[in-house]
């Protein structure tokens, strides 16, 4: 059993490239922890918790954030892990998993399939680790805001990305923990992954037929239930950016502060300097969840940029 947690409280930064002379803009750095993104939060928790129930091997289906978190997390743990993605996987992520020492298997075109494989491999002993639908995952998320309320002033507004919601639940957990009921939350996502937008406007969860942006990291066609009941009980202002808006602001994240994070993150990133819509346009402190993710090096930035014609 471990007595430390496996991720790192990360620096929150008052960025003055984004603020302006009448907002100040706060990133929380998860872009920094040492599996490249905020999932070793909740997921370095879950691994943690199962590895202290008994648990003998880890197991995932993500070739992104999600199944690079596990893979850290069991190296840690000393615990090993089974990893299946589809072939679509890229080869870097792969790369990194191997490198943390997981078990790699390639299989199927899809993530459904991928994951119906990973099941059927599951043996006693075995832990399951869900990339974002999961109370254990959520509690290490919210770790971030109970941070952030240590490390800076109470917000006027918190703006995050959203892919199957995991990020979400944890940010309001952690905001009702510290006070922060009344601080509205920006869930944002980019065109063609929008799937708690499509859930907001029919008033119940939605399955998209496809995932078309280039953020992969927020492809999930069906946000979990919690995320959608969130929307009911605290003010949460869903809304969409391009992707080009989303791999622009990566782009200048990586100028200005020199980071390189994926469109995931820099749809959050972009909401947030867009200041499109009126609570963003209000706030004199605004924070923005600095997500990160590693499935996408500069070379890679500048190649989608180029086929997305960005100058
Ligand atoms: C997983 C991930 C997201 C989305 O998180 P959810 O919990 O699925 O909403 C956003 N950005 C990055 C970099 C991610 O890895």
């Amino acid at each position: 059993m471990s007595i430390m947690s496996l991720h790192l409280e990360t620096p929150l930064l008052a960025s003055d490239p984004l603020s302006t002379a009448g907002q100040r803009v706060w990133l929380k750095l998860e872009a920094l922890q040492p599996s490249g993104s905020f999932k070793l939060r909740g997921i370095g928790h879950a691994c943690d918790q199962h590895a202290a129930q008994g648990a003998r091997r880890l197991l995932s289906s993500s070739g992104g954030n999600a199944g690079l978190a596990v893979a850290y997390a069991g190296r840690q743990l000393g615990l090993p892990v089974l990893v299946v993605v589809p072939e679509s996987t890229a080869e870097w992520p792969r790369t990194l998993l191997r490198r943390y020492g997981a078990e790699l298997v390639v299989h199927g075109r899809s993530w459904m399939e991928a994951n119906e494989h990973l099941l059927s491999l599951r043996q006693p002993g075995d832990a399951f680790i869900h990339p974002f639908d999961d109370p254990l995952l959520w509690q290490g998320h919210a770790t971030m805001i109970h941070e952030a309320a240590r490390q800076g002033p109470k917000p006027d507004a918190v703006v995050l990305s959203v892919g199957g919601g995991g990020l979400m639940c944890g940010v309001l957990q952690g905001m009702a923990d510290v006070g922060w009921q009344d601080v509205p939350l920006v869930a944002v996502e980019t065109e063609g992954a929008a799937s708690l937008q499509a859930a907001v406007q029919a008033g119940q969860l939605v399955t998209l037929d496809a995932i078309t942006s280039i953020a992969t990291s927020l492809g999930a066609r069906r946000v979990s239930e919690a995320a959608f009941d969130w929307t009911r009980r605290h003010p949460v202002i869903s809304t969409t950016v391009s992707d080009a808006a989303a791999l622009q602001a990566c782009l200048d994240l990586e100028r200005e502060h020199r980071w390189v994070v994926e469109p995931a993150c820099g749809a959050a990133l972009a909401a947030a300097s867009q200041r499109a819509l009126p609570v963003l346009q209000r706030a004199a402190q605004v924070l923005v969840i600095v997500c990160g993710g590693v499935c996408t090096p500069y070379t890679e930035l500048q190649r989608l940029a180029a086929r997305l014609g960005l100058p």
